[in-house]
């Protein structure tokens, strides 16, 4: 069966990942549309090789079209345009790979209009989860996360009762500082941080990685994703992103997912699913990877994953303040204005001030990040004033 598939984002990584698995499956998939931030020269390029009906760009709309006229493209601009592409008519299935907070409202949008949405974009679920969760079930979409852990936990939920399952465990590389004593970690410059061992990504999430925020972000989402208490959700530290899922059953069986890390593997699982189809992704070799190592994380070192235990505890607007002020506070250490230690700092402080309410709409939720967005900035001027 064709999917016809809206791709927002399509210039970033995720995006340009999953034009390439759709590429290599063209009686699959037909992209009926695209979106670019910044990026309007590649855009071009995809549009001129997809041919989508239309496109959105972050701005610059004019020489766009100017570009893409001779194809009959019809060219769309900011937010708006990117709501007008996830509740399009002619889409089946949205791939969401915006970057940060602009990914949220086309999500609603498009859950709203009852389509399937594959999202890498972390916030719309840490954000506001409760809310496009319900929307989703309301209107009979399905939400698929595109992750390297999640879609391989997603995929073999999906076979199974969450019944049966006892618990599932997020592997995580660790980040860099893995191994490091607390006080290498406090004179950790940006450049160190933004060194992944195992994915390179764009510097926000890398950050997020090093801090473990990303796989307690992670946490939050399984939650919404797989509709599973916290309790039943666990983290392992594996340096070599080797296993991506881990679902542990009743019965005491587990079952692990391995590969080589290529993202266009979740990608292509998550929008095939449940058919397997030949890829371009290098198959594993066993005995070139020789052993898998694993080591419980240390939130005494990395404080944000359990700060992310906690908001999703606290519930309601929790979790979108503990995304505001990390936003705030990593961007203050990339700035160079506060050390790498004092990221879950300005987060806890944030978090502590926070007068928690149930963010029942999106606008609640908006508020309450635009608050967190504030206080932390104050922390944040606190703590670089006092050299820290
Ligand atoms: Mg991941």
């Amino acid at each position: 069966m064709m999917k016809r598939v809206a791709v927002l984002g399509s210039t970033g990584s995720i995006g340009t990942n999953a034009l390439d698995v759709m590429a290599a499956l063209p009686d699959r998939f037909e992209v009926v549309s695209l979106s670019g931030g910044r990026n309007a020269d590649l855009l071009c390029s995809q549009a001129e090789r997809f041919r989508p009906r239309r496109v959105c760009v972050g701005q610059g709309a004019v020489a766009v079209r100017d570009r893409l006229a001779s194809l009959g493209i019809e060219v769309l601009e900011g937010e708006a345009g990117l709501i007008d592409l996830a509740q399009d008519g002619d889409v089946d299935l949205v791939v969401n790979g915006l970057v940060a907070g602009v990914g949220i409202r086309p999500t609603v949008a498009a859950v709203t209009s009852g389509k399937d949405v594959a999202t890498a974009n972390k916030e719309t679920l840490v954000v506001a989860g409760h809310l496009v969760t319900e929307l989703a079930r309301k209107h009979g979409g399905t939400l698929v996360p595109l992750d390297s852990e999640l879609t391989p936990i997603w995929q073999t939920l999906d076979l199974h009762s969450n019944r049966d399952v006892r618990k599932i465990i997020l592997p995580a590389s660790g980040g860099p500082f893995f191994a490091s004593s607390v006080d290498e970690m406090a004179s950790v410059t940006p450049a160190q941080a933004l060194n992944h061992p195992t994915w390179k990504m764009g510097p926000k999430i890398t950050i997020d990685s090093a801090t473990l925020m990303n796989k307690g972000f992670e946490v939050i989402e399984s939650h919404w994703f797989f509709d599973l208490p916290a309790e039943k959700i666990d983290v392992v530290i594996h340096r070599q992103s080797i296993i991506h899922c881990l679902v542990e059953f009743i019965d005491g069986g587990l079952i692990a997912h391995l590969s080589s890390t290529d993202m266009r593997l979740p990608i292509q699982q998550a929008l095939t699913h449940p058919d397997k189809l030949p890829s371009r992704v290098k198959p594993l070799d066993l005995v070139e990877v020789g052993s898998l190592s694993f080591h419980a994380p240390d939130t005494a070192r990395f404080p944000c994953l359990r700060l992310c235990y906690d908001a999703l505890s606290a519930g309601g607007t929790a979790p979108a303040v503990l995304n505001a002020a990390n936003e705030i506070g990593v961007a203050a250490f990339l700035e160079g204005r506060i050390g790498f230690l004092s990221i879950p700092n300005v987060v806890e402080a944030t978090l502590d001030a926070h007068d928690r309410q149930p963010g029942d709409t999106l606008d609640a939720i908006y508020e309450m990040d635009h608050w967190a967005r504030e206080k932390a900035g104050l922390v944040v001027e606190g703590l670089a004033g006092n050299g820290q």
